[in-house]
Formats: C-alpha cells, sequence, structure tokens
C-alpha cells in the first residue's frame, strides 16, 4: 500500500482539495496523510503566541477570522446540505477547543493543542467530502499511532504497533486519511514533528507499513537543484539517492522537512515527489542509488549561530575535543559543522536555546567567541567529496564571497561553507551560475 502526502497549498482551496480527491481516487488502496490548509498553522501559531502574551483579544479576533474562513470552505466545498451541516458540526467543535485555551492558565500543552487544530480541521473535512462523493474512506486519527519519546524522536516501534491496530480495528476502506505533522509526545499530551513536519509523518507511516512507496506531493514539479526562493534558472533533479536527499534537506532545502529521508532509507522505501498541480510529470525519485556523479544540488540553512572556542593549551592536548563536545551533550545540542586548528576549534549549532550557559561552560577551556546570523551552504552530490576537481570548482565558484569555515570529507557526498546570511542569495547564485548551469 502507498502512502500519499499533500502539503498545505495542495489542499489549500476548496479546487485543490477536489483536485487531490480526483488524484487518489484510482481504486488502489492507499493511505493519505494531509497537512493543514496552507496559511492555517501560521495563524494558529499566532493565536498561541498572543496567548503567551496574555493578549486574549488579539487571540480572539485571529480565532474568529480563521473560524469564518473554514465556514465558508464548508460552504463552498460540499454539495448536500447533509455534508454541509456535517461540515460546521465539525468546524464549531474545533474551534470550541481552540476557543476553551483563551480562559485560565495557558502553557506549552495548550500551545501544542492549538497548533494541531488545522490538520484534524483539513483530514475532517477532506473525509467527509470523499465520503459525499461515494469514495469507500476510513478517517484515521494520527493521535492514536503516531508518537515521539522524551527526546522528542519519533517512536517507530509504537508507530508501526499502534498503526497496525488502528487498521486492524476499523473497516476496510479504499482511502484511509490521516494527519500529518501532529503526534503524541512522552507524557500523552498532544505534540508535533516541528513546522513542516508532515512530510516525516508520510514516510514513519511509509515505514510502519513497509509501503511499496512514499509519495510527497507538493506545489512544485520536485526536488531542484537550487533554492526556486533565492535563485532564477533552477532545474529539477529526476533522480536522488537517500543521502544526497537527506543532506540537502537537513540543509535547509524547503521542499523536504529535514527527518524525512531517514525512515524511507532506512527500509529501503523509494520516496517519490509530485506536483498536485501537475500530476503527469514524474517528479524526482529517492532511492538508494545516486544515478550519477558530480555535484547535483545546492541548499542553505540560515539562523546559523558559529562558536569559537581557542584553548588555553590545547597543543598535546587529548581531551579537549571530549571536554567542548560533552557540555554540547549535557545541554542537548546538536553541532552541524566543525573544524580544528592547532590551536582553536570552530563548531556551529542552529538550537541557541542554551547559548548562554553553553559558552559559560566552554570558558573553563578557552577563550570563547560567538558569531550570529549566518547561514551554512551546502553543496551536494555523488563522490564530490572524494575525486579531484570539485572543491577546486567549490571554491572557485566562491572566489568573491568570505568563507567564515568549510567542511569537506564528513561524507562523498557534502561540501558545505558557512557564510554571512546577507551573502546567503550571492553565494547561492554564484554556485548556480558556476557548478549547476555552467554547461
Ligand atoms: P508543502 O506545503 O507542500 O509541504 P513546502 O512549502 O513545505 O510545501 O515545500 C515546497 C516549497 O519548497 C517549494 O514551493 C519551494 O519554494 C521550496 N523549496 C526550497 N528549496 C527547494 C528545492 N531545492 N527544490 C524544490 N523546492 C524547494
Ligand atoms: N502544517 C504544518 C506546518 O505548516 C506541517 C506541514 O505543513 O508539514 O508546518
Ligand atoms: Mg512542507
Amino acid at each position: 500500500m502507498k502512502v500519499l502526502k499533500f502539503g498545505g497549498t495542495s489542499v489549500g482551496s476548496v479546487e485543490n482539495m477536489r483536485a487531490v480527491m480526483q488524484l487518489i481516487t484510482d481504486g488502489n488502496q492507499k493511505i493519505v496523510v494531509l497537512s493543514a490548509m496552507s496559511g492555517t498553522t501560521n495563524s494558529l501559531v499566532e493565536i498561541a503566541n498572543y496567548l503567551k502574551k496574555k493578549n486574549k483579544d488579539a487571540a480572539r479576533q485571529v480565532i474568529n477570522q480563521l473560524e469564518q474562513k473554514y465556514y465558508k470552505v464548508v460552504n463552498d466545498l460540499y454539495t448536500t446540505e447533509e455534508k454541509k451541516e456535517k461540515g460546521k458540526t465539525v468546524v464549531f467543535s474545533i474551534f470550541q477547543t481552540i476557543k476553551s485555551f483563551t480562559s485560565g492558565e495557558f502553557n506549552e500543552v495548550g500551545e501544542n493543542a492549538i497548533i494541531a487544530q488545522g490538520e484534524l480541521l483539513s483530514t475532517a473535512l477532506f473525509a467527509e467530502l470523499m465520503l459525499e462523493n461515494g469514495y469507500k474512506t476510513v478517517y484515521l486519527p494520527a493521535l492514536d499511532f503516531m508518537k515521539i519519546d522524551s527526546d522528542k524522536a519519533a517512536d517507530a516501534h509504537f508507530i508501526s504497533e499502534n498503526i497496525a491496530k488502528v487498521l486492524q480495528e476499523n473497516e476496510v476502506a479504499d482511502y484511509y486519511i490521516t494527519q500529518g505533522f501532529i503526534c503524541r509526545n512522552a507524557t500523552g499530551d498532544i505534540d508535533n514533528l516541528q513546522r513542516g513536519g508532515s512530510d516525516y509523518s508520510a514516510t514513519l507511516i511509509g515505514a510502519a507499513i513497509d509501503s511499496e512507496e512514499v509519495e510527497i506531493w507538493t506545489d512544485i514539479d520536485g526536488f531542484h537543484n537550487n533554492d526556486p526562493r533565492f535563485v532564477e534558472n533552477t532545474k529539477k533533479i529526476d533522480q536522488l539517492s537517500f543521502d544526497e536527499a537527506a543532506e540537502l534537506a537537513y540543509f535547509g532545502a524547503k521542499i523536504l522537512h529535514p527527518q524525512t529521508v531517514l525512515p524511507a532509507k532506512l527500509q529501503n522505501i523509494p520516496v517519490r515527489l509530485k506536483n498536485t498541480m501537475n500530476p503527469s510529470d514524474e517528479g524526482t525519485l529517492i532511492t538508494a542509488e545516486s544515478s550519477s556523479h558530480g555535484i547535483k544540488a545546492v541548499a542553505a540553512k540560515d539562523g546559523i549561530t558559529a562558536i569559537k572556542i581557542r584553548s588555553y593549551r590545547m597543543l598535546n592536548a587529548y581531551g579537549f575535543l571530549k571536554n567542548i563536545f560533552e557540555i554540547f551533550e549535557f545541554f542537548k545540542t546538536p553541532i552541524d559543522m566543525i573544524s580544528t586548528s592547532e590551536v582553536a576549534v570552530s563548531l556551529t549549532i542552529d538550537n541557541t536555546k542554551h547559548l548562554k550557559e553553553i559558552v559559560s561552560e566552554l570558558k573553563e577551556y578557552g577563550e570563547v567567541e560567538v558569531d550570529y546570523d549566518l547561514t551554512i551552504a551546502c553543496i551536494v552530490g555523488e563522490m564530490i567529496a572524494e575525486e579531484t576537481g570539485f572543491a577546486a570548482k567549490v571554491f572557485a565558484a566562491l572566489k568573491d564571497i568570505p568563507i567564515r569555515m568549510i567542511s569537506y570529507g564528513g561524507s562523498r557526498h557534502n561540501i558545505s561553507v558557512l557564510v554571512k546570511t546577507d551573502l546567503k542569495k550571492q553565494t547561492l547564485q554564484a554556485l548556480s551560475n558556476d557548478l549547476l548551469n555552467s554547461k
């Protein structure tokens, strides 16, 4: 059974929801994972932010606007009075839940519960649309099987056991509709897989049911060789390996949530990226093999902070790096890039929640310098960090851009450079002109 995920734009209007229904109803049994309608999660985050700041009036205003939008969706989506009534009941009940958080104390549990309502809305409304049109459809609540542990990592064992149970408990159907993004956490409260997490839900579900293929349907014809939001003339890539796609997703290619590839890679499940607006295009296929050598694509990850630690005594000082890494481990802060010299080490992080504490502990081992507002540009392709010539090409392309750090050889398919964020566009365009579009 395939798993098909549709993103926010794909279900972002009544017309698009109808297009998705046409697309999936080919008689083949499938699990369909939906995001919230585009814009909804942002509005829900806005509501939660107002409530955190105790600005209840502003929160209520956004809630009311959003609620009205959904009544209009319901009115346009269904043809029968019966379904319009059913749709209104769904919207009313979900907005009652959201409104219940505007009184009393507001905490993270409430915040996560509010942010989850977008996917609950889109899936409930879409499942009713499928039923209205006579398709054998079952609604699967993701909160019954999708789970993260106390480290916020997906609990693959729980997910596969419980999705099997949920599928068994429900009637056999052609189309199973479920939510992306949302899950329960170790304490059983509603939580999520971080922004853009519906892609990750799809591959987690795909792995749990040992799916033949996971399809990620979005608003572009596949994985492009550079970020189309910043660079002109980007081109679609027909095929990527799991490793290449994982590097690109991790280093900022927004088309895939950073962790999407891992569950698919572990179980060797092909992932295909497709365009909902242009379904006949083959899209991009991600599999174990890489189809060709050489540089394939570039991605960029913003919000990077670099920390340089100049040792008080690094020469021959074994244990120095261990001491440093232990500090990051203690504060559960992942390190992205690392670069060493005889007396100093530079590394980057994107999670600055514990930066203050980390810096204060690092000072025990050396002088510490912190640089903010940096971007990692990541160049990806098979064998590019092993064979001759690729590094030279990258540095030639970046000859006019000051580079703060370089990472080469960590894997054979990634070269990363750290630059100031205000040089990001220039960096991506230079790499595009000289490396990707030069032939
Ligand atoms: P969805 O809501 O369907 O999950 P997203 O907005 O999360 O869609 O992801 C698709 C968008 O990702 C594209 O519209 C595009 O602007 C952006 N994007 C960034 N980098 C790339 C890339 N390398 N290839 C394709 N799209 C990219
Ligand atoms: N709706 C969520 C978001 O906007 C998840 C997703 O779209 O993948 O982040
Ligand atoms: Mg997305």
